[in-house]
């Protein structure tokens, strides 16, 4: 069992709550050990402290860069109370014990955010503070580190809770933390230095979450899970404001975030779109003169499908579209604002979840994408391939019209968001068909063209709405057949990145069809 608690150190960046901390500790006889900005704040509050240069009998020197780094420092970090050299070591050389670390680190983080010159950001590296906290973590039998300011109350709770020390529970679990915290922070720093340096594939590359929201579970109830986010500011699902409706579960989180990147697609000065997703894959996407008829003809291209599905907007929720939405059963709503008289409709359906976001994702920012395997993860490039009329190739004998043009840059643009193999069917702005995941190409063609068909009786129509559309494959047709299928089912043109070895007989057969065809030149598998 420890003696209560005796002397802390403390050396923050963050001053916010530093003063009620000293405060506290002090009036239970802890004392307080420094470093010169931590000092003088507790000082003018009032507080009796003790400088780190009073300890090594050296003065904090080179900007700061030489602080706390010394044995006097270190040695009351690390020794094993338990240990009879350790003990004699400290007494010969005058070492005093520190019982207590509270350190939070120079604002690397903030300053990257920023975007501050480098070698502002070479001065944002924090040494000192992580070699503390590394060596107090470490000696965690005996130690307490303290390195988020949100963890001050619970120290105090724990003193209170037990005369004045800390359980070895609570010690180990705020050294975990500290690690986490440490390892997050040289993940910031290696990172930028890769980007700043140009290393494109780093032999080495640090990854850092921190906790958001812990989940009831993952995919499936009996897996656990947490949503870690890091920190970058893309608007999104990971830093949305929630208005009403229950907690978001994994699966939500995983739908909303395939729904919002879609919809970023479509920038609003262009015209209201919405993308309606189930198990992230999207089940209607269409542009509108209005939000509220964006969203219906997106709910029409498959309105089985659309029950208990995630929307995404890419303009200003109003209460016209708001009340269009509750007329059936849906998950979750997002959207880069909503307007009070949306959000009362939305109040009544006390399940519905509303989030709002800072704005759209920007579609053809530049970033990383990971995917874990086994043993490890799969890293690369975020898929920011933006596609524009004047990079298509028409390689059929007809062109397409300028209708078509447009349904097939749109269509495009949806198959970039549907798992592979995916064929997206699109008319006037708005999917009328959408084939999904399968294995084969032409499985996908036939199911996205058996959909429109199933519309076309719940809608009363006499044809389906699939007639005199276009169509896209997020990669090639690597035979006729699945051309031919999306031909007899009604497509008038086709777009596909083209690239392979019977490029030649699939023109041929879009020709003998009398399809207009455009390549791409660019694929996006997406598994
Ligand atoms: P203060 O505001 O008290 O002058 O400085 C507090 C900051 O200094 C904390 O963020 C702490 O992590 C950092 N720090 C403490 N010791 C050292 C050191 O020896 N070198 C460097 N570079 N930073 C230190």
């Amino acid at each position: 069992d420890l003696a209560p608690m005796r002397r802390a150190l403390i050396s923050v960046s963050d001053k916010t709550g530093l003063v009620d901390l000293g405060k506290a500790l002090a009036a239970r006889g802890v004392e307080l050990l420094s470093t010169g900005g931590t000092s003088k704040a507790l000082r003018d509050a009032g507080l009796e402290v003790k400088d780190v240069s009073e300890i090594t009998n050296f003065p904090e020197m080179m900007d700061g860069r030489v602080k706390t780094l010394h044995p006097m420092v270190h040695g009351g970090l690390l020794a094993l109370r338990d240990n009879g050299t350790h003990i004699q070591a400290m007494q010969e050389h005058g070492i005093p014990e520190i019982d207590l670390l509270v350190v939070n680190l120079y604002p690397f983080e903030a300053a990257l955010a920023r975007g501050a010159e480098y070698d502002e950001m070479i001065e944002n590296i924090d040494i000192g503070g992580p070699a503390m906290i590394r060596a107090s973590a470490k000696n965690h039998g005996f130690t307490t580190t303290i390195v988020d300011v949100e963890d001050y109350d619970a120290l105090l709770a724990e003193l209170e809770a037990n005369d004045g020390k800390t359980t070895y529970g609570f010690r180990q679990k705020m050294a975990q933390n500290a690690y986490a915290r440490t390892a997050a922070y040289d993940a910031a720093v290696s990172n930028w230095m890769a980007g700043a340096a140009g290393v494109e594939t780093p032999r080495r590359r640090a990854f850092a979450g921190e906790i958001k929201q812990t989940l009831r579970y993952g995919e499936n109830p009996h897996q656990q899970a947490a949503f870690y986010v890091d920190g970058g500011n893309r608007p999104g699902v990971s830093n949305f404001e929630q208005h009403q409706g229950k907690e978001l579960s994994y699966n939500n989180i995983n739908d909303t975030d395939a729904a919002f990147e879609l919809v970023s697609e479509f920038l609003p000065k262009d015209g209201p779109a919405c993308a309606i997703i189930k198990h992230a894959n999207p089940c209607g996407v269409s542009r509108g003169e209005t939000l509220k008829e964006a969203y219906q003809r997106a709910f029409d291209c498959d309105r089985t499908s659309a029950f208990g599905g995630i929307i995404a907007l890419n303009q200003i929720l109003d209460a016209e579209t708001a009340l269009a939405i509750t007329e059936i059963f849906t998950e979750v709503v997002i959207a880069p604002g909503a307007d009070d008289a949306a959000k009362e409709i939305f109040a009544k359906k006390k399940n519905l979840r509303l989030l709002t976001t800072p704005g759209l994702a920007n579609a053809a920012s530049a970033g990383l994408a990971f995917k874990q395997v086994s043993g490890g993860l799969l890293v690369q490039d975020r898929d920011n391939g933006m596609m524009t009329f004047e990079d298509l190739k028409v390689v059929t004998k007809v062109a397409p019209t300028q209708q078509e043009l447009e349904d097939l840059l749109f269509a495009w643009k949806v198959a970039k968001h549907v798992k592979s193999n995916a064929i997206v069917y699109a008319k006037n702005g708005a999917t009328v068909g959408i084939g999904a995941g399968q294995m084969s190409r032409v499985d996908s063609t036939r199911i996205a063209a058996r959909k429109s068909q199933d519309m076309a009786d719940v809608l009363g129509l006499k044809e389906p709405t699939v007639m005199g559309s276009v169509v896209a494959s997020d990669a090639f047709f690597p035979f006729p057949d699945g051309l031919l299928t999306a031909a007899e089912a009604g497509a008038t043109a086709v777009i596909q990145p083209g690239g392979s070895m019977r490029d030649d007989e699939v023109i041929k057969a879009a020709d003998e069809a009398g399809l207009a065809m455009v390549f791409t030149g660019q694929r996006h598998f997406r598994h």
